[in-house]
């Protein structure tokens, strides 16, 4: 347990981080994915660290301001296909290779007839699509709700209806895309219904503190470190951080891996959760975003985390934020 003086020099180190990024708009393309949100949303900031051990949370910024998951429902949802499927199954649907492209690219893995992985569009239509099968479209959502609380630890997260039916109105693409799918034989069922499914999940609100716990649980190995309940079994944590690994940050990810190296995935919202598997849970919600459709402060962000904690799966010097670098400490 840290000490209350340790717990100040940690939230201090946090509120200068954010004072470090609050002015950051460098390679920023797009301001916010809803233009009709109000200005101050356009400006939030929010950042929250949740220890996998305990649920110890460290936030600075605006952590309580809701912004809806978008793409990151990808990963639970890629969970529960695994759960409900088995990994052989849904290998045989969709891969684990990065595309290469952007999220909502009409491109496929032509060898094995499916979607390169199912952190992109396509893949996501696949995983919903086999979440579904067998189920009621509305039971079927119920389920990923509840998924999503265990995660999150929050009973109240839900669909945002209004999002849902403007996403609705603008889904051309992901329309064209499943359609194809079901075309090669890629999915099966009522095209309809996985895209309304596919869309309610991206349409569920979270704050970056709940974002934080959602990772931390999957760095906790599926288990909420505050609620002690199982979100995933624990043999498919590790497949769905891999696919995190080499396929979350969209057509970014090979940068980040190199960057940041750690699994994590970002959605259009300006939402990101990286997961350092048996340490942490970290979510950045900032709406700005780059060329790729990542959050340009969340990435920021998430490097200096990393860099300074040392936390690149394939780092061997940390800078340590409590405890100065390792220099220091000798
Ligand atoms: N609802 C969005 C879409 O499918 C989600 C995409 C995203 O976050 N990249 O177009």
């Amino acid at each position: 347990m840290p000490t209350p003086e340790m717990e100040r020099r940690v939230n201090r180190r946090l509120d200068e981080l954010y004072e470090r990024h609050v002015d950051e708009h460098e390679n920023e393309v797009v301001e916010y994915y809803d233009p009709e949100a109000p200005e101050e949303e356009k400006e939030s900031f929010g950042v929250s660290l949740v220890s996998a051990a305990d649920g110890m949370t460290f936030e600075t910024g605006e952590h309580d301001v809701p912004f809806p998951l978008q793409s990151i429902s990808k990963a639970f949802v890629y969970g529960m296909a695994l759960e409900d499927c088995g990994r052989e199954s849904v290998l045989k649907k969709v891969g684990v290779e990065p595309s290469g492209e952007a999220f909502n690219s009409i491109e496929f893995d032509e060898r094995a007839n499916r979607p390169h992985n199912p952190m992109v569009n396509a893949g996501a239509l696949a995983t919903t699509s086999l979440v579904l099968e067998g189920d009621e479209p509305e039971k079927c959502m119920e389920r990923i709700l509840t998924a999503l609380r265990k995660y999150s630890g929050n009973d109240a997260l839900d669909v945002n209806e209004e999002l849902l039916a403007a996403q609705f109105e603008d889904t051309d693409r992901n329309r064209a895309i499943a359609y194809l799918m079901r075309s090669h034989g890629m999915i099966e069922g009522d095209v309809e219904a996985i895209l309304e499914l596919y869309l309610r999940q991206c349409s569920v609100f979270v704050t970056t503190h709940d974002l934080g716990m959602m990772a931390s649980t999957l760095a906790n190995g599926g288990v909420n470190p505050e609620t002690g309940e199982r979100a995933l079994e624990g043999r498919y944590v590790r497949d769905l951080l891999s696919v995190l690994y080499t396929c979350g940050m969209y057509d970014a990810a090979g940068q980040w891996a190199y960057e940041v190296g750690i699994p994590a995935k970002s959605g259009v919202s300006g939402g990101i959760m990286a997961i350092v598997p048996g340490k942490l849970g970290i979510a950045v919600y900032s709406p700005g975003l780059d060329e790729y459709g990542n959050s340009v402060r969340g990435i920021k962000v998430c490097e200096e985390i990393s860099e300074r904690l040392g936390l690149h799966v394939f780092a061997n010097e940390a800078e340590d934020i409590l405890l100065g670098t390792a220099k220091e400490r000798r």
